[in-house]
């Protein structure tokens, strides 16, 4: 359910919904309420605004998207961020990971991921499980993704850097496998090799 303050978010609880976006507006006593329900919390915080922000132009003068619209999601920036941080000390808050990408945003999600570490001060290691893991279990296939485990589709990345220590290696990817087949670098040398 996309939810930004206190109520929506509350009612969607209580109304048996799984996953609550954004709550750009939330505050503590409502997210303890959301982790004590075991409801997941996606807190879209980077990607969807900037999206927004590179393309004003592109989308003032569609439906509700005016200059005030603009204006107010600017204000929600700061915000989400906090929400985000009360988030991380949220006891037993299932925060995972996603975008709420929008046309524009669609292949961009990492930059997501590097805002939560570098700007919001999530663990590194806590926010790859946001998006994997997690993420998995949030959308009900817990038991066939986001974790190398026997049984499991084997959908794996090999990083050239240690992701722990600098986020950003996250875009370093050098290996890249799918359902147990390998994607690349087998594509990459054949590109490679028809440039040649
Ligand atoms: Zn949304």
């Amino acid at each position: 359910m996309h939810a930004h303050g206190p109520e929506s978010a509350r009612r969607s609880v209580l109304a048996g919904c799984t996953s609550i976006e954004h709550g750009a507006l939330l505050d503590q006593p409502t997210l303890d309420f959301i982790a004590e329900h075991g409801t997941f919390f996606d807190p879209n915080i980077d990607l969807v605004f900037r999206n927004y922000f590179e393309n004003k132009a592109h989308f003032l003068g569609i439906g509700n998207y005016t200059e005030e619209g603009f204006a107010q999601m600017e204000k929600a920036v700061p915000k989400a961020l906090s929400v985000f941080q009360m988030g991380l000390k949220t006891k037993g808050l299932k925060m995972v990971f996603g975008t709420d990408a929008v046309a524009g945003s669609h292949g961009r999600n990492l930059q997501e991921l590097v805002y939560r570490v570098q700007k919001g001060g999530q663990d590194p290691m806590q926010a790859i499980v946001s998006a994997t893991s997690l993420a998995a279990e949030s959308l009900g296939l817990g038991a066939s993704i986001g974790s190398i485990a026997p049984g499991y589709e084997a959908d794996l990345i090999a990083l050239d850097g240690d992701p722990l220590r600098d986020i950003t290696v996250l875009e370093r990817v050098s290996f890249v496998m799918k359902g147990g087949k390998i994607v690349s670098p087998q594509r990459s040398q054949r590109a490679q090799r028809s440039k040649n």
